[in-house]
């Protein structure tokens, strides 16, 4: 079996590191025996329609909207998510694969539309911190970890699933005072975060669930290293 992943513009959208998520994804694909090529798709280069798995990472306002502007005129991540690829999209990455959100100067633009999430200008504070939610679907162990730095609010369409329920944190944003606010977007094959970390390398059965909607049913395989990390995470951010 082989995995084609592409990492898109991580010099516009690698502030927060989340590049690192290609690195865990190879390496736990490989654990299964599964060849993978890595392709890096730098600012202004065609991104290609045949990959299987699609990964943004988050930035500032302004590289964030170069990064939209691009995407949309190329059209290759649109047409690989109709073919069937998985996207895994963080913060900024997240909010340009929605359906709208504001540009670097705040005025709301189209985003590629690939999942309905919105993301509007707020004039709260910054969401800045750590952030712990309960994941949506299976998982031996449901708590994510993360940190995010991000503004606005996120809102995900009535038919759309999040990717997990807040515990800490604000995530997609404030929703009523039970703190019960959603996090991310979690459709078909496409997985959008405002956790940074890099997630993947912090959530291994996170990664695990990505690689799964690419390539199926994965084998087992225990990193305990990477399993201790996530629990010592959790330990600490839930206590
Ligand atoms: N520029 C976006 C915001 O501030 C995304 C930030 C990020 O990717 N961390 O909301």
């Amino acid at each position: 079996m082989s995995l084609t992943i592409v990492r898109l513009y991580h010099d516009l959208l690698g502030t927060y590191g989340d590049q690192g998520n290609a690195e865990v994804l190879m390496y736990r694909a490989r654990a299964r025996d599964i060849q993978v090529d890595l392709i890096e798709v730098a600012p202004h280069e065609p991104v290609p329609r045949s990959g299987d798995i699609y990964l943004l990472g988050g930035g500032e306002d302004g590289p964030q909207t170069a990064a939209l502007e691009m995407l949309s005129k190329d059209g290759g991540l649109n047409t690989a998510v109709d073919n069937g690829a998985t996207v895994f999209a963080v913060c900024a990455g997240f909010q340009l694969i929605g359906s709208r959100l504001p540009n670097a100067s705040g005025i709301p633009i189209d985003g590629l539309g690939i999942v309905d999430a919105e993301t509007i200008y707020t004039r709260d504070p910054r969401s800045v911190g750590e952030l712990v939610i309960t994941y949506n679907g299976q998982l031996d162990e449901p708590v994510l970890t993360g940190f995010e730095n991000h503004q606005g609010l996120t809102i995900v369409g009535s038919g759309i699933q999040p990717l997990g329920t807040v515990l800490r944190g604000i995530g997609n944003g404030r929703d009523g005072a039970d703190c019960k606010s959603p996090e991310g977007v979690h459709h078909g094959r496409v997985f959008g975060t405002y956790m940074h970390g890099p997630a993947l390398v912090r959530n291994p059965q996170l990664a695990d669930e990505v690689l799964a909607s690419a390539v199926g049913q994965l084998t087992p395989f225990n990193d305990e290293f990477a399993e201790a990390l996530a629990a010592e995470r959790r330990h600490t951010l839930l206590k």
